[in-house]
C-alpha cells in the first residue's frame, strides 16, 4: 500500500475583512511540483447546479520558491494557472467574498462563511490529495464552525470534495449541541434575529431523529448546521456532515416562521443521504470544470422536498394543516404552468445548468421546476407503494431499502425502479413514463385511494368569500380572464410579464415586454388596473386595448374568455375508511385530520 500523498497546507489570512477580503496561501508539496503544475478554481460547486466561475473572485495570483524566489504563473484558462517545477513552492491569492449565499463566500468585520469552492485551489489532475487548512489573524473572539475535523491547529480534509464539502463559518456565533441517536450534533447560529434559539435547537434534534430512525442511525459521528439570519436572505445548501442555511431574521413572530425553518432543515439534513451518498455516479467524484449532467434531480432535490414534509410531521414540529396547505399550493402553481406538457422531470433535471438557474419570462411556457413537481411526484410515488402495501411501506421504506442496497455505490434511475417494483410488486414503468419521462398531467387520485385525501379544485369565482359569492357582479368579474401577467409593486407599471400560450392575450398579438396603455378607453397605470378594466367585460365580450411595442403605439382587440385556473386544497374524505386512515398514521406519524366542516351549510 502506497504511503498517503502529502497534503496540501493552506493558511487563510483576513486581508481587509470589512472590505471582504481574505489572502489564501497553499504550500504546495515538492512530490506534486516536481514537473510544474496546473492549478484550478471550480466552476460549480456540487448541489448548486449553475456556471459560478469562482476564479473571477481571485487575483494577485503569486509564487515563490522555498528560497523566496518569485516564480513566474502563468493564467493557461479562465480559471487555471500553470506553475513550473520548483521545491518549496507557496502559491498565495486573494479571494474576495461579497455574496451572502449558501454557495458562494461571504466575508465582512463580523463573521466570514467561506465555501470550499470559492475559496481553495486544487491540482488539476490531483483531486485525491489531502488539505491541512489554518485560519491566521482572525479576530481573537472569533471561533470557527465546521464539518471539518481539527488536529494540531489544523482542519484536515482527506480529498478535495471533502474539503468543498465542508464549508466553514468563522465569527461569534452561539453554540448549541445535543446528541441524537448514533451521532452527535451542533447548531452554530450567526446573527440577530426574533427567535427563540432553545426551540430552533429542540426542533433540529426531533428532525434530526426522525431522519435518522428511516436509515437505522447517522452516516456519521458529527454533524454541524451553520445558520445564519440575514434580512431577506434565505435558502440551504447540503453537505456530506453539515449544512449551510440562511434565514430571514424576522420570520418568528409567527409559528410559521418556526415551520418554515424546521422544513429548511429537514430538507438539507435528509440531503446527507439523498444526493451525498444516495446519489447519481455522475454527482460524486465530481468534475470541477463545469457542468456534470444528471436526469436524476427531480429524485436528488424534488423527492427531499418531499421527504422533507415526511420528516416534518414525524417529528412532529410542523402541523398536517401546513403541509396539506403547502402540497395544495404546489398542485396550485403546476397546473397552472404550461410549461407542465413541455418539459419532463428527466429533462428538467438535465437542463437545471441552463434553464432551472437561468430563468427567463418565458419559462413557465417552456419549463418546469423538478423541485415543485418533484415533491408532488414522490407524493404520488408514497401513495402507489402504500396503497400497494395496505398502507405498511412508502417512501422512508425505499429510501432504507436504497441505502442498505446501494449504500455509497450509486444510484441509478434503474435502481429507483427496482426499489419500487420491490416493495410495490408493481411494474413502475407506466408511472415514470406518465409523470417522470412524460409529461403527463398529475393524478391526484392515488392519494384518495391511498389515504382517504381529496384534491378539491376551485375556480376563482368559488374562492370568493362567502358575501362575494352572493353578489353576481362579484362572480361575473371573477370570471373574466385575459391570459396576461404583469410585474407586482407600483414601479412595475403595465409592462407584460408573461402571456400564457393559447390566451385570448396571445391571440391579440401582446406579448412580453409590451406596455398596456390603455383599456376600452381607459388608461391604466398598473397591471392590476389593466386586469379590472378587462374584468369590465363579461367572458366573450371584446374590448379595445392601446398597446406600445418598443416605443411605437398600436391598437388591438382582445376577446376575454371565462377563467380556466383553479386553485387547490387538499382535504380529508368525511368517508375515509379506517385502512386509509391507518396508512395516513403510517406515512405521516400523526391521527387522521378531522374532515373540515363546511361552512354555510348551517346556522350556527
Ligand atoms: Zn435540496
Amino acid at each position: 500500500m502506497a504511503a498517503a500523498e502529502p497534503p496540501i497546507q493552506a493558511v487563510v489570512r483576513p486581508l481587509d475583512l470589512a472590505q471582504h477580503q481574505i489572502e489564501v496561501t497553499l504550500r504546495l508539496p515538492d512530490s506534486a511540483m516536481k514537473k510544474g503544475a496546473v492549478l484550478s478554481m471550480p466552476a460549480w460547486t456540487p448541489g448548486s447546479y449553475l456556471v459560478r466561475d469562482y476564479a473571477r473572485f481571485v487575483d494577485r495570483v503569486e509564487a515563490k520558491d522555498g528560497q523566496g524566489r518569485a516564480l513566474p504563473v502563468q493564467k493557461v484558462d479562465k480559471q487555471s494557472w500553470k506553475l513550473p517545477a520548483a521545491s518549496g513552492v507557496s502559491l498565495s491569492y486573494r479571494v474576495y467574498g461579497n455574496d451572502l449565499s449558501v454557495r458562494t463566500n461571504h466575508i465582512d468585520g463580523a463573521h466570514a462563511h467561506l465555501v470550499g469552492a470559492a475559496t481553495f485551489l486544487y491540482f488539476e489532475k490531483d483531486l485525491a490529495r489531502p488539505y491541512e487548512i489554518r485560519f491566521e489573524g482572525f479576530p481573537s473572539d472569533w471561533k470557527i464552525a465546521t464539518a471539518m475535523p481539527l488536529a494540531d491547529g489544523a482542519y484536515a480534509a482527506k480529498d478535495y470534495d471533502t474539503l468543498v464539502d465542508s464549508p466553514v463559518e468563522l465569527g461569534t456565533f452561539r453554540e448549541h449541541r445535543f446528541r441524537a441517536l448514533n451521532a452527535d450534533f451542533e447548531l452554530a447560529i450567526t446573527g440577530a434575529h426574533n427567535g427563540d434559539e432553545a426551540r430552533m435547537a429542540a426542533d433540529a434534534e426531533k428532525v434530526v431523529t426522525e431522519a435518522g430512525k428511516i436509515f437505522g442511525g447517522f452516516p456519521f459521528d458529527r454533524y454541524v448546521f451553520l445558520l445564519t439570519f440575514s434580512p431577506k436572505a434565505g435558502g440551504g445548501l447540503e453537505h456530506k456532515a453539515s449544512t449551510s442555511l440562511l434565514c430571514d431574521p424576522f420570520i418568528f413572530d409567527k409559528p410559521e416562521g418556526y415551520w418554515r425553518l424546521d422544513s429548511l432543515m429537514a430538507h438539507e439534513f435528509f440531503h446527507a443521504w439523498n444526493v451525498k451518498r444516495l446519489h447519481d455516479p455522475v454527482l460524486g467524484s465530481f468534475d470541477y470544470t463545469g457542468e456534470n449532467y444528471t436526469k436524476q434531480l427531480w429524485f436528488h432535490e424534488g423527492v427531499t422536498s418531499y421527504m422533507e414534509d415526511v420528516i416534518v410531521l414525524r417529528a412532529g414540529v410542523v402541523p398536517w394543516s401546513s403541509v396539506a396547505k403547502s402540497i395544495a399550493s404546489g398542485w396550485t402553481r403546476l397546473s397552472q404552468t404550461p410549461g407542465r406538457f413541455e418539459q419532463s422531470l428527466e429533462e428538467s433535471s438535465y437542463d437545471a445548468w441552463i434553464r432551472g438557474y437561468k430563468p427567463t419570462e418565458f419559462s413557465a411556457n417552456s419549463s418546469i421546476d423538478y423541485y415543485g413537481k418533484g415533491q408532488l411526484v414522490g407524493l404520488l410515488m408514497e401513495g402507489a407503494l402504500r396503497e400497494a402495501t395496505g398502507g405498511k411501506a412508502g417512501m422512508p421504506e425505499l429510501f432504507a431499502r436504497l441505502w442498505k442496497e446501494r449504500g455509497e455505490k450509486g444510484v441509478t434511475d434503474a435502481d429507483i425502479r427496482k426499489a419500487f417494483r420491490d416493495i410495490s410488486g408493481q411494474d413502475p414503468e407506466p408511472f415514470w413514463d406518465a409523470f417522470v419521462r412524460g409529461r403527463k398531467e398529475l393524478d391526484g387520485s392515488q392519494l384518495e385511494r391511498a389515504f382517504g385525501l381529496k384534491l378539491e379544485a376551485k375556480a376563482p369565482w368559488e374562492s370568493l368569500s362567502a358575501d362575494d359569492q352572493k353578489d353576481p357582479e362579484a362572480v361575473r368579474r371573477a370570471k373574466a380572464w385575459t391570459g396576461l401577467t404583469f410585474g407586482n409593486g407600483a414601479t412595475a407599471g403595465t409592462v407584460i410579464q408573461n402571456v400564457i400560450p393559447g390566451s385570448p392575450a396571445e391571440s391579440a398579438g401582446l406579448a412580453n415586454p409590451m406596455e398596456v396603455l390603455s383599456v376600452n378607453g381607459w388608461r391604466v397605470a398598473t397591471g392590476t388596473e389593466a386586469l379590472a378594466r378587462f374584468a369590465d367585460a363579461d367572458p366573450g365580450g371584446t374590448v379595445e386595448v392601446i398597446a406600445a411595442n418598443r416605443g411605437r403605439v398600436f391598437a388591438t382587440r382582445l376577446t376575454v374568455a371565462e377563467n380556466p385556473t383553479r386553485t387547490w386544497s387538499l382535504n380529508a374524505d368525511a368517508a375515509a375508511t379506517d385502512p386509509q386512515k391507518a396508512a395516513f398514521t403510517a406515512w405521516t406519524g400523526q391521527p387522521f385530520p378531522a374532515p373540515e366542516k363546511r361552512k354555510g351549510l348551517k346556522a350556527p
